[in-house]
């Protein structure tokens, strides 16, 4: 192991304690819980490892934190690079799932799990450990760093475009990390150089006052069928997304982007057995490949119905009510607000008038440039802190989404990811975590980032 390697280990092993006590806040932003009480421990992190604070919380919503830390005697002071990390966490729910306390940290076979872990608290501490190792050392840090953490991630970030408008020269950088990332089904460390973005939307419909007998069946529709036939209007079997326009103004990716995809690993095989998957790919007919899907196409999803009775043994009732949530998860060129106003005009079109449709949560994707040398500066750190037994693979973006195109917009600059997640991380599942092997190679990773960038 070389120097910088053994002094990260001692940082990270004298830090641990600190680590285990902010993953044990459970900062459910959904729920608003601990969210004060964590904002002031993750100042508390930040002065700690030598950073100057600013807790900033003149806009609403959950606090915002930002963080510096000037370069070193020798380092680079015209370069900036930002870190975005968020300190809330999603629900603990399904409690009975976990084997382990939720909100307290449990080591088993080196992995490490907690609510929170994975999603987002680990990435943060790996940060503020590689700043601290160099800190420690004698030439200090390459380039400036500034953090931004807020506290709203897992609600969709609302104030997030707020803070980083009003606060554009206090953020200003050169390049900025995201906050999460991470080793895929077959060890390789994935850096995303973008993320999709979301149109969420409640949907509701009533058919009577009240729930009536179910014979009543014969002459009266209701809720639940009526529902059910809106949704299935929207996408088709062979998961096409029948709402007119849906597709019109997706930016369509440049051949570069494709070929990088098409370097990119898939095991279908894999994929199937890690989430024990009962039916084929929804790719299967289509002319893209499940890579090509999860980077440039959009999705429509059903992630909730609730109607009528549901428990055990059986109440023959009309329900008189139905109500589901609907995500779509859009890619550069699309807009929430117009996918809002098609899927509307397409139940009005389709006799559907009466199906209430709220636009909840909306973020536009974003992608960087592919050709930014920061992107050469990412990767090759990376292959330094992961070593020749772990392929680094550059993805054009996430299929997940975050609120990276606002960075973009206000700050202007290329957004790469990186973080010490694995596949089995259960982000936002019960048994959350990450490997502790991981959370060190992170740390590195962040070491030889930060060394490489000031250059
Ligand atoms: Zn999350």
């Amino acid at each position: 192991m070389d120097t910088l390697k053994m002094k990260l280990q001692d940082v990270i092993d004298s830090r641990m304690d600190e680590f285990y006590d902010y993953l044990r806040l459970d900062s459910v932003s959904t729920q608003d819980r601990k969210i004060p009480e964590t904002v002031e421990y993750v100042k508390g992190m930040l002065e700690k490892t030598g950073g100057e604070v600013q807790v900033l919380d003149d806009l609403g919503g959950n606090p915002v934190v930002y963080g510096f830390f000037p370069a070193g005697k020798g380092g680079n002071k015209d370069k900036t690079l930002l870190f975005y990390n968020h300190y809330d966490v999603q629900p603990e729910d399904p409690i009975d799932e976990w084997e382990s306390a939720p909100f307290e940290p449990t080591v088993k076979d080196d992995i490490l799990y907690c609510r929170g872990v994975a999603d987002n608290k680990a990435n943060l501490m790996v940060r503020l450990n590689a700043i601290q190792a160099l800190l420690d050392s004698e030439e200090g840090l390459s380039c400036n760093v500034k953090f931004l953490i807020e506290g709203e991630e897992e609600n969709g970030s609302p104030s997030l475009g707020g803070y980083l408008e009003k606060y554009a020269d206090l953020f200003k950088s050169d390049a900025c990390i995201w906050e999460f990332g991470g080793k895929d089904e077959d060890e390789n460390y994935v850096i995303e150089a973008g993320i999709k973005g979301m149109a969420y939307f409640d949907l509701y419909v009533e058919s009577a006052d009240v729930d009536i007998h179910s014979s009543i069946g014969a002459v009266v529709d209701n809720a639940a069928w009526r529902l059910t036939h809106a949704l299935a209007s929207l996408r088709n079997a062979d998961n096409q997304v029948l709402v007119e326009g849906f597709y019109d103004d997706i930016t369509p990716p440049t051949d570069f982007e494709k070929e990088v995809v098409a370097r990119k690993p898939f095991d279908e095989e894999k994929t199937k057995e890690l989430y024990g998957l009962k039916h084929p790919l929804i790719t299967k007919d289509l002319e893209w490949t499940p890579n090509e899907a999860l980077a440039f196409y959009p999705t429509m999803t059903i992630c909730g119905f609730i109607s009528g009775y549901t428990g055990p043994g059986s109440k023959t009732v009309l329900p008189r009510a139905a109500s589901a949530k609907l995500d779509c998860r859009i890619v550069p060129g699309q807009d929430p607000e117009k996918i809002h106003k098609l899927i509307r005009t397409h139940l009005d079109k389709n006799g559907f008038e009466d199906i209430k449709l709220d636009l909840i949560k909306a973020q536009k994707a974003f992608r960087s440039d592919l050709k930014n040398n920061f992107v050469d500066i990412v990767v090759e750190s990376a292959k330094k802190a992961y070593g020749e037994g772990t392929d680094v693979v550059l993805s054009p973006n996430n299929a997940g989404t975050g609120p990276m195109y606002n960075f973009d917009k206000y700050l202007n600059l290329p957004v790469l990811s990186s973080g010490c997640g694995w596949a089995n991380s259960k982000a936002h599942a019960p048994n959350e975590s990450v490997r502790l092997k991981d959370f060190f190679e992170g740390t590195a990773h962040m070491a030889y980032l930060l060394q490489d960038f000031g250059k």
